[in-house]
């Protein structure tokens, strides 16, 4: 059993955290699609919807470490003001994203604006929570050969980007 790799996916979840708050769900909105074996979605996740099949509910936990990483301290930087654009109002709670060297990009937030510097946090919003998902498998079909070029799901009616 299991779904084979470049299919189309797709899910109802409500994701929460540890503490049983939701963080997101797509409950109220459109299910949700994933091409499979493509790591579009947290491996474990897509695992344990593997092994599911149309129409089942499943509750997937998944530890910090599986699931966004743990908080890492060395991921808050001080980081001078006069490197960011003059042309951004900074706040603190802000979410920028930065490019590293290498061309990747980096979400942040902006802890704490100080005089000349500014404390920015590059953990992902998730990292240190462990996760749980209530999942339900809605559909499985063929991803069409345009789908696969573009790496992600069209909608219905053809296109939607
Ligand atoms: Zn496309």
């Amino acid at each position: 059993m299991g779904i084979e790799s470049n299919k189309v996916v797709t899910i109802n979840f409500t994701l929460k955290d540890g503490e049983g708050n939701v963080i997101e769900s797509t409950e109220n909105m459109e299910p949700f699609s994933y091409i499979s074996g493509n790591n579009q979605i947290l491996p474990k996740l897509e695992d344990a919807v593997n092994q599911m099949l149309i129409g089942a509910k499943k509750d997937v936990l998944i530890n910090a470490a599986d699931g966004y990483g743990e908080y890492s301290e060395a991921a808050i930087q001080q980081i001078d003001k006069k490197e960011f654009p003059e042309n951004i109002k900074l706040e603190e709670g802000m979410r920028l994203i930065a490019n590293s060297p290498d061309g990747k990009q980096m979400p942040f937030i902006i802890n704490k604006i100080e005089e000349n510097e500014i404390t920015v946090d590059f953990n992902h919003p998730l990292a240190g929570k462990n996760l749980e998902f209530n999942v339900e498998l809605v559909d499985i079909r063929n991803a069409t050969p345009e789908e696969l070029t573009h790496g992600h799901v069209h909608g219905p009616d053809g296109h939607h980007h």
